[in-house]
C-alpha cells in the first residue's frame, strides 16, 4: 500500500514538471553531443582516452575546444571554469568570462575559448591547502582538464557555466586534489589486474572499478538551522535532549513520502537529470527525518565527481524549498548518522564485472579467486581502509546506533564462506567431475545472488552479490580516497595472487585456482565476519583475531605515515611519500581546527544562550522565592542548582583547556582535543540536556531535538 502511494507519488510529480527522456544529460557534453558535433577522427581519438585511457592526442584538442565552445553559447552560458577537488573540503571553481580582451578594441563581444583555455588553467591557488608541498615561491598550482569526465553546465539562479573536470597539481607536478589519486589508482588496478586475468587467460583492452554511492542525509527546516549556532558552525548539534521518541517507533524507515520532502527530492533530481547524475532511488532513512537517494553505478572517476556536485546541489536547492541539508556523519545525538555506502566492483572494458558470480563452473572459480584477492587486500591493509573514512564526524557514527564499528571486517555470507572454507581444507583431486563440484558446495552458489534480503546490515564491509559495499564511509566525505585507497589495495593483492597462482599454473587452470585458494584462504581467514558487527562480544573476538579496532580520526590517521603504508603507495604510483605526508598535515590541521571551533561554539552556547536562560528561569520561576520553601521544591531547587554550578563550572574547566590546547601544535593539538576537550564537551552537554528537562521551551534559547526532528510528524 505504501509502495503504491510513493510510486504514483514519483509518477504524478515527473508527469507535471519533467520529461525524463528530454531532460537527461540537457546540459552535459555527453557522448551523443560530442558525436553529432566532432569530425570523426576526432571523436574517435577522444573516446580512445575515454575509454581506454590512451594519451590524450593535443592536436585535437582545439576542435574539442571550438564544438563545447559553440554548444556552451548556444545553451546560453556566459563564463567557464575549472572545476575540481582541493584538499580542502568541498569543490573549487573560479569563473572567467568567455569575453576575450580585444571586445575592449572592437566594441562588441568577442568570445575567445580555444584550446588553451581548455586545458589548462592558473588559479590563483595560494590559499588551498598543500600541506608544505608549495612553499609561497612556487605557489602556482594548475588545473588540467581531465577529458575522461564530461564537461557540464551547471545552473546556479540565473547564472549558467560551463564545468571543465579537472585535476590540480602544483607547479612541481605534485598532486594537490583528490582526482588526482583517484585517476593513477584506477591505472594501478588496471595493470595489476590485467596481469592476473591474463593468467586465467582472458585478454581485456582496460579495466576500471565501478562505484555507486548511496548518499544518506537529513533535511531540516531551514528556521530551527539558523537559530542553532552549532548546526551551523559545526554541522552537528553540540547540546540537545534526546526526543522522547527518537528513532523508538521505526516507523520512518520506507514510510511515506512527505510532500515537502518530496518536492525537494523532485526538484533536486531535476536538476541532477539535466548533468547526467542518474539518481534511481530516494526513501525516508530510519531516523526522523533522515533520507538517502543513489544514483546508478558509473566508473568510479565519474561517480565520484557526480557525487561531490550533488553534495553542493543539496543545500543549494534544499534553500529553495526552505530547508537545510545535513550531510554531517552524526548531527544528533541517540539516533542514527549517515553515512555514504560505497558499492564497489571490478569491470572489464567488454563489462565483464569481476564480482559476479558466474555461470558456470569455470567462472564462478574465477569469481572465487577475485572474492579472496579482495579478502587479501582488506586483511593485509585493514588500517589503511580504516584511515581512508578517518574523518571526524565519523568519530561519532562509526560504533554508534546502527553503524558498523572501527573494526574492519568483510561479509560473506555463508555459501560463499563455506565454499571457501571447504575448498580450503578439502581434497578436491583432479577437480573435473561433477562429485567435486557439489561438495565443495559450487552447485550452491548461483542462488547467493537470490539470497541478498538477510544480508547482514552490520558489516562494514559487505559482500552484496555482485559488489562489495564499504559502509564506513563518511556522508559528508569526498569519495577519492576511500576509493583510490581500494584500488590501490587491490592492485596489491592482485600482484600478490598472481604470483601465487603462476606458482600452481602448470596444468589445469581450475585446478591452479583450487590449490591457490587452498594457499590463501587460511591466511586470511580473519578478516571474515558474518556475525553481528555490533556486539561486544565482536570486539573481544576481534582483539583476538588480530584485528586492528580504532575508534578515532586522529588514531587512524597515524596509520598514513607509516613507511609501510608510504612505500604502498609509491610502489603503485599513487602518492608519492611526500603527497601522503601533505594529506596527512592537512587533515591535522583540519581536525585541530574543527574540535577548537567546536569547542569555541560550545562556551558560546552555554555562555550566551543557556546560563541567561537558566537565571532567568530562576528568577521567572519563583523557585528561589521564600515562600516557596516547601520540601519537594527546595529538593527540585538544589537539583538544578547543582546541574547550573556544574554546567557554569566545566564550561570554566573547557576553557582552561583550550587555553592549554592553543599552545600545541597541530598534531598534539588533534590528540589532545580529540580525547580532552570532546569529553570535557560531553560533560557539559550531558548537564545542559539534563537542564533542557527542567526549563519550559519559550525559555530555552535553542530549537530542540522535538521541534527539529519531529516538527512535521
Ligand atoms: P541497496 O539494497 O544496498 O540499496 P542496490 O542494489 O539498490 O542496493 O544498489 C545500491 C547501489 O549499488 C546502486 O548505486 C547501484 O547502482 C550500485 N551497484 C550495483 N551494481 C554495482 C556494481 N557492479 N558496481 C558498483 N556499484 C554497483
Ligand atoms: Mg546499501
Amino acid at each position: 500500500m505504501i509502495q503504491l502511494f510513493y510510486l504514483c507519488g514519483i509518477i504524478h510529480t515527473i508527469g507535471d514538471n519533467m520529461n525524463l527522456k528530454e531532460i537527461y544529460g540537457i546540459n552535459t557534453f555527453s557522448r551523443k553531443v560530442m558525436k553529432e558535433r566532432l569530425p570523426k577522427d576526432v571523436y574517435d581519438k577522444l573516446i580512445q582516452t575515454i575509454e581506454n585511457g590512451a594519451v590524450l592526442d593535443i592536436s585535437i584538442a582545439g576542435t574539442v575546444a571550438q564544438a563545447i565552445k559553440e554548444w556552451t553559447l548556444e545553451k546560453g552560458a556566459t563564463h567557464y571554469t575549472h572545476w575540481f577537488q582541493p584538499l580542502s573540503r568541498g569543490t573549487a571553481e573560479k569563473h572567467d568570462s568567455f569575453l576575450s580582451p580585444e571586445t575592449l578594441n572592437n566594441g562588441e563581444a568577442i568570445i575567445k575559448f580555444t584550446k588553451n583555455e581548455l586545458i589548462q588553467a592558473e588559479p590563483d591557488a595560494s590559499s588551498f591547502p598543500s600541506g608544505g608541498m608549495r612553499s609561497t615561491f612556487e605557489a602556482r598550482g594548475y588545473t588540467v582538464w581531465d577529458p575522461t569526465s564530461p564537461v557540464f553546465i551547471i545552473e546556479n539562479g540565473v547564472s549558467k557555466t560551463l564545468c571543465i573536470p579537472s585535476i590540480f597539481t602544483s607547479y612541481t607536478g605534485d598532486a594537490l586534489d583528490k582526482k588526482t589519486p583517484l585517476l593513477r589508482s584506477n591505472k594501478a588496478l588496471n595493470i595489476s589486474t590485467k596481469k592476473l586475468l591474463k593468467l586465467l587467460g582472458h585478454e581485456t583492452k582496460r579495466i576500471h572499478s565501478t562505484l555507486g554511492a548511496e548518499q544518506e542525509y537529513f533535511l531540516i527546516y531551514k528556521e530551527y538551522y539558523q537559530m542553532r549556532p552549532d548546526l551551523r558552525l559545526t554541522g552537528r548539534t553540540l547540546i540537545g535532549r534526546e526526543s522522547p521518541r527518537g528513532q523508538k517507533l521505526e516507523d520512518h524507515y520506507f514510510g511515506t513520502i512527505r510532500t515537502d520532502v518530496l518536492d525537494f527530492m523532485v526538484d533536486l533530481e531535476k536538476e541532477a537529470y539535466k548533468i547526467s547524475i542518474p539518481i534511481t532511488t530516494r526513501h525516508n532513512e530510519v531516523a526522523p527525518s533522515q533520507f538517502e537517494l543513489a544514483p546508478i553505478f558509473e566508473n568510479v572517476n565519474i561517480a565520484n565527481d557526480k557525487n561531490k556536485l550533488l553534495m553542493e546541489m543539496m543545500p543549494r536547492i534544499a534553500r529553495r524549498h526552505g530547508f537545510e541539508v545535513l550531510l554531517h556523519e552524526k548531527p544528533f545525538k541517540a539516533v542514527n548518522g549517515s553515512g555514504k555506502h560505497n558499492n564497489y566492483s571490478i569491470m572489464t572494458s567488454e563489462g565483464r564485472n569481476l564480482f559476479d558470480i558466474g555461470n558456470n563452473y569455470d567462472e564462478q572459480l574465477e569469481f572465487l579467486l577475485f572474492v579472496c584477492v579482495m579478502l587479501k587486500g582488506v586483511y593485509k591493509r585493514a588500517e589503511l581502509l580504516r584511515a581512508s573514512v578517518a574523518i571526524p564526524g565519523n568519530d561519532f557514527r562509526l560504533g554508534a546506533n546502527e553503524a558498523p564499528p572501527g573494526i574492519i571486517s568483510v561479509f560473506l555470507g555463508s555459501t560463499i564462506t563455506d565454499i571457501l572454507d571447504n575448498i580450503a581444507k578439502g581434497d578436491h583431486g583432479d577437480a573435473k567431475t561433477d562429485d567435486v563440484f557439489v561438495s565443495l558446495g559450487l552447485d550452491q552458489l548461483p542462488h547467493v545472488k537470490l539470497d541478498n534480503s538477510d544480508r547482514n546490515r552490520t558489516s562494514p564491509f559487505a559482500f552484496t552479490g555482485n559488489k562489495f559495499e564499504f559502509r564506513a564511509v563518511g556522508s559528508s566525505q569526498s569519495l577519492g580516497f576511500p576509493n583510490a585507497f581500494i584500488n590501490t589495495i587491490m592492485s596489491e593483492a592482485m600482484d600478490e595472487v598472481s604470483e601465487i597462482l603462476s606458482k600452481h599454473l602448470n596444468g589445469d587452470k581450475n585446478l591452479a585456482i583450487l590449490d591457490t585458494i587452498k594457499e590463501i584462504y587460511p591466511q586470511i581467514k580473519p578478516i571474515v565476519f558474518n556475525g553481528n558487527n555490533y556486539s561486544e562480544d565482536w570486539v573481544n573476538e576481534a582483539v583476538k583475531r588480530g584485528l586492528p579496532n580504532i575508534s578515532t580520526a586522529y588514531d587512524a590517521l597515524q596509520v598514513l605515515i607509516k613507511d609501510e603504508n608510504k612505500q604502498l603507495f609509491e610502489k603503485y604510483n599513487v602518492l608519492t611519500s611526500k603527497e601522503l605526508t601533505a594529506r596527512y598535515t592537512i587533515d591535522m590541521d583540519h581536525l585541530s581546527s574543527l574540535l577548537e571551533i567546536e569547542a569555541n561554539t560550545l562556551i558560546y552556547m552555554i555562555n550566551n544562550g543557556i546560563i541567561p536562560s537558566v537565571l532567568r528561569y530562576f528568577n521567572d520561576s519563583g523557585l528561589f522565592n521564600e515562600r516557596m520553601s516547601i520540601a519537594v521544591v527546595d529538593k527540585l531547587r538544589d537539583e538544578l542548582i547543582e546541574l547550573f554550578s556544574n554546567l557554569k563550572n566545566s564550561t570554566d574547566d573547557l576553557k582552561d583547556l583550550l587555553t592549554q590546547f592553543q599552545k600545541m601544535d597541530d598534531v598534539h593539538a588533534a590528540k589532545f582535543g580529540t580525547y580532552e576537550l570532546r569529553s570535557k564537551m560531553e560533560e557539559i552537554r550531558a548537564y545542559s540536556d539534563a537542564l533542557e528537562g527542567h526549563i519550559p521551551e519559550d525559555i530555552w534559547p535553542y530549537p530542540t531535538y522535538i521541534d527539529i526532528l519531529h516538527s512535521a510528524d
